[in-house]
């Protein structure tokens, strides 16, 4: 198989992300109970969630990490009849906390993004130490190249973490919690990045979020998960709603109108 490319899918191509009663327990306890969600090529969807509903688990079973028999298909091939190098080349994961490895270089670190091209056993090629340079430059971290991953700040590192994901080529990009580390302004930033790389190069986009509102402004859909469960799906507008929150966040909520999705406004109870 080789890696399908988002940019001019055939018609009737199958979609980014295909889910159907995806179950997983981890060490015995059920934490995904028959989650069923499709992903078409393109759309950025976001799936939100109280602490301990599955986000993280659900991303981790689409990038591979975790055992799904029958219940995953990526632009079409079930999960688990991808081999290791071809998953690498169509989704890309950017975790919750990626481990920073101690003395790395950022160019060394994003140049881990082209290991499924590297043969095995061989060495990256000029092609390879191009494509991570012409990244670094695309996310504005030309000049980043020699330092110390580790003595990056929050939102530099971030891009970092992108720029590997992008330079692996995937055009599925599994993005969990990639602003809860950043201020206010390095999330936007790092949002309006991930939907420009997006627009430019056909992405498709399946992140988790914390912050609602911000959430909403990217997302074409999304997806609550509750108790390992899909509890509502749909527009944010059918999703941010004061009584899903409250049901499933047990928060207590005003949803505005805002000019590029529902703003939620957490009030005190009263
Ligand atoms: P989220 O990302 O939505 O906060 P997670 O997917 O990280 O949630 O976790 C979902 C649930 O699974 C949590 O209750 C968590 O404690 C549990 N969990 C995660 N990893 C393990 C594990 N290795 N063994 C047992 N339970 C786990
Ligand atoms: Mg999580």
């Amino acid at each position: 198989m080789s890696a399908p490319s988002a940019d001019d899918p055939p018609p009737g191509a199958a979609p980014a992300v295909e889910v159907c009663g995806l179950r997983v327990s981890l060490d015995g306890a059920p934490i995904l109970a028959g989650v069923d969600l499709t992903v078409e090529r393109g759309e950025w969807v976001t799936v939100i969630g109280p602490n301990g509903a599955g986000k993280s688990t659900l991303l981790r079973a689409l990038g591979g990490l975790l055992p799904a028999p029958g219940a995953i298909r990526i632009f079409g091939t079930p999960s688990e009849a991808l081999r290791r190098r071809e998953r690498a080349r169509v989704v890309a994961t950017v975790a919750q906390s990626p481990v920073v490895p101690a003395g790395m270089t950022v160019f060394d670190y994003v140049l881990l993004g082209r290991s499924p091209y590297v043969p095995p056993l061989g060495r990256e090629s000029a092609a390879d130490l191009a494509a991570v340079r012409d990244v670094l430059d695309r996310l504005d971290l030309g000049g980043f190249g020699r330092r110390e991953l580790a003595t990056l700040s929050g939102g530099e590192r971030q891009r970092v973490f992108l720029a590997r994901a992008l330079a692996q080529g995937a055009t599925l990009l599994l993005l969990d919690e990639p602003t809860s580390a950043l201020d206010i302004g390095h999330q936007q930033e790092v949002l309006e990045l991930v939907d420009q790389l997006r627009r430019e190069h056909g992405l498709t986009v399946l992140a988790t979020m914390h912050d609602l509102s911000l959430a909403g402004e990217y997302a074409d859909r999304m997806v609550l998960l509750a108790a390992g469960r899909v509890a509502a799906a749909g527009p944010p507008r059918d999703v941010l709603t004061e009584d899903l929150l409250a049901t499933h966040y047990r928060a207590s909520v005003r949803v505005l109108p805002g000019e590029h999705g529902p703003l939620v406004v957490p009030v005190r109870p009263r």
